[in-house]
């Protein structure tokens, strides 16, 4: 119930033209086959009871205007509610996506929430649409108690009788004013067999769908990446393509069956239920055919009592379904709003002060990634004094970007605490607490974009000499004219029109760049020189000690003389720290890990 209400809620506030012109229609489309049925069965009577052609006339032209206007109306509301229901979704899908740029990156990571978005990304196209919600399902709801109303009026006729007496049991049957009720409580009877029948499709349906789910989610993860040139490359070089069919094929193969199966059931079942339901319409069509022929009601009236009976018997069965399609789509529209309304990133905390000194302390931290059971970090203490550059080394997978993305609260240390100017960071409100850091990740980003977008991270404002200064510090030519027609306004990769490719240097370059345009006090630099050529990963360097000397700073780099120069190093091993100092004084351990990968590297690139 309470899911309908903000389904209704978040329908009319996104758009009130649809919901009142799904209104609209659900009052006037059910009352047009009873004015026809209604005035039709009048006329007949006129006819045969020789009323005048003038007023007969009258009836007519009543009827024909009648059905008219409703008619108009509810074509109208339907026009509006086809080009308003696209809007609709369009507006859903732009709050998921919303949701998913202001959700905190440990929740858009975890698997749960990323079936709820797929559950709700489902609640907000396709058949369990939210636009369908409203002027499908519920629509049907309320159309089936229009119906019933307009059907009453009608039934009254069902309820006449006349004033004779005789022995024949039928004629006593039928002109009994409660025999009617009979075949009202025959439809009602058969409808709520229909229903539960429906119900079982419907249950069916939605473990359907949500199996599907599941199955989808991988799939769409390989078509996205075999229409996404960047990945061409390897597709091609490492002829993936017969891995990808099989994949696919796998998938043709797995839907086939399930639709299949599908199909079966959902055939039996309707068959049933169109048999149930043809069964009834003959009871009623034999109980007011005998009624008209023992003269209890006129022959108008056959006309329209059929036409009300069979109306209302399909209403109801399409009220009847409509509440379980209803309750059916309300189940994944409640993983819309539980996706909708996740708690965001918490951005009511303290709000980091303008003078911040920039000290970064780890105080005993352990970290596990979501759904692992390894320390990726284990008792983890350090601290960075303001404007000193700390250095962290260590073997692949030793937990060195964790301590990045635990800087940047992306995730919660499971204990202990992470501390900025002596205060733990959760207690700052997220977004001042983000201006502090300028990170480079060692697996960046950039986006199609313009080139000065992408370093100044925005689209207004843009300082366009200090972007040119960041782009010179890291030796990157944007004054090719012949790569870069527009220069800092030509756009990033092909995905747009005279866009520029880059390469993985040239790339890296722009993002450091992006890093350093942020002016913060803190920067975190991950493998900055992982893409360069030694010429420019030394004109890199010396920018880069040159321009954070103001700065507190961390570099990761597997090029241990990458990270000589920095006040205090840390070199981690298994998410454990096991030696720390300054380059000399670390040296001194001739055996240490440290010394030993030092000595290694050096041999080739002395
Ligand atoms: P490094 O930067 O030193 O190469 P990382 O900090 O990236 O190492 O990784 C440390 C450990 O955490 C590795 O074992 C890695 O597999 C694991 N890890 C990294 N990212 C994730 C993640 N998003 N989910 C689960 N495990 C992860």
């Amino acid at each position: 119930m309470k899911t309908l209400f903000k389904a209704l809620k978040y329908g009319f506030k996104l758009s009130p033209l649809f919901t009142f012109a799904v209104l609209i229609e659900d009052i006037t489309s059910p009352a047009i086959p009873f004015v026809s049925f209604y005035f039709g069965g009048k006329i007949l009577d006129m006819l045969l009871n020789g009323s005048s052609y003038e007023e007969t006339m009258k009836v007519a032209i009543l009827l024909i205007s009648l059905v008219t206007l409703l008619t108009l109306l509810s074509r109208i509301s339907i026009i509006y509610q086809n080009a308003e229901s696209e809007t609709l979704n369009e507006k859903l899908k732009t709050l998921i996506a919303d949701k998913a740029l202001s959700l905190s990156y440990g929740k858009l990571e975890s698997k749960d929430l990323k079936a709820i978005l797929t559950k709700a990304e489902e609640g907000a196209n396709g058949s369990g649409s939210f636009a369908s919600l409203i002027n499908v399902s519920l629509s049907s709801v309320f159309k089936g108690v229009m119906t019933v109303i307009y059907s009453v009026i009608l039934f009254r006729q069902a309820f006449i009788s006349i004033d004779k007496t005789s022995s024949d049991p039928w004629f006593n049957f039928l002109n009994n004013p409660y025999s009617f009720l009979v075949i009202i409580g025959l439809i009602v009877f058969m409808v709520i067999i229909s229903v539960f029948l429906m119900s079982i499709i419907n249950k069916v349906m939605y473990t359907f769908y949500l199996e599907n789910t599941n199955i989808n989610r991988r799939y769409s993860y390989f078509y996205t990446i075999m229409e996404d040139y960047r990945y061409a490359k390897d597709i091609r070089i490492y002829r993936l393509k017969d891995l990808f069919g099989s994949i696919l094929d796998g998938q043709g193969a797995i839907m086939k069956e399930r639709y299949g199966k599908l199909g079966r059931i959902e055939g039996w079942i309707n068959a049933l239920v169109t048999a149930a339901n043809s069964l009834i319409l003959l009871c009623s069509y034999l109980y007011v055919g005998a009624k008209a022929y023992y003269g209890i009601i006129s022959v108008g009236a056959i006309i329209s009592l059929v036409g009300a009976i069979s109306t209302f018997a399909d209403s109801l069965g399409n009220t009847m379904g409509g509440i379980a399609q209803t309750l059916l789509q309300l189940k994944y529209i409640s993983n819309y709003f539980a996706y909708i309304e996740a708690e965001d990133q918490d951005d009511k905390g303290e709000k980091v002060s303008a003078d911040s000194k920039g000290i970064i302390e780890f105080k005993h931290v352990y970290f596990k990634y979501p759904n692992t059971d390894t320390y990726a970090l284990e008792d983890v203490s350090f601290r960075i004094d303001p404007k000193k550059k700390l250095g962290i080394v260590g073997r692949n997978g030793a937990g060195k970007s964790t301590i990045i993305k635990l800087i940047a609260r992306f995730y919660l240390p499971e204990k202990g605490e992470i501390d900025y100017d002596g205060k733990n960071i959760d207690t700052f409100d997220f977004a001042s607490y983000q201006k502090v850091l300028g990170i480079l990740f060692q697996d960046f980003s950039l986006f199609g974009f313009k080139l000065k977008e992408n370093v100044a991270a925005s689209a207004n404002d843009i300082d366009e000499e200090k972007v040119k200064k960041c782009l010179d510090l890291t030796g990157y030519d944007y004054n090719n004219i012949k790569k870069l027609p527009h220069g800092l306004d030509n756009y990033l990769y092909n995905y747009i029109e005279d866009g520029t490719e880059l390469s993985g240097g040239e790339a890296q370059k722009i993002a450091i760049a992006r890093a350093l345009y942020k002016d913060s006090p803190i920067i975190l630099l991950d493998e900055p020189t992982s893409a360069l050529d030694p010429l420019s990963e030394l004109t890199v360097y010396q920018s880069i000690e040159k321009l954070v000397n103001d700065r507190t700073s961390v570099f990761i780099s597997h090029r241990m003389s990458s990270t000589k120069f920095c006040d205090h190093i840390i070199v981690l091993d298994k998410g454990h720290i096991i030696q720390e100092g300054d380059h000399q004084s670390l040296m001194k351990d001739e055996k240490g890990i440290y010394a030993t990968m030092f000595n290694e590297q050096a041999k080739y690139y002395v």
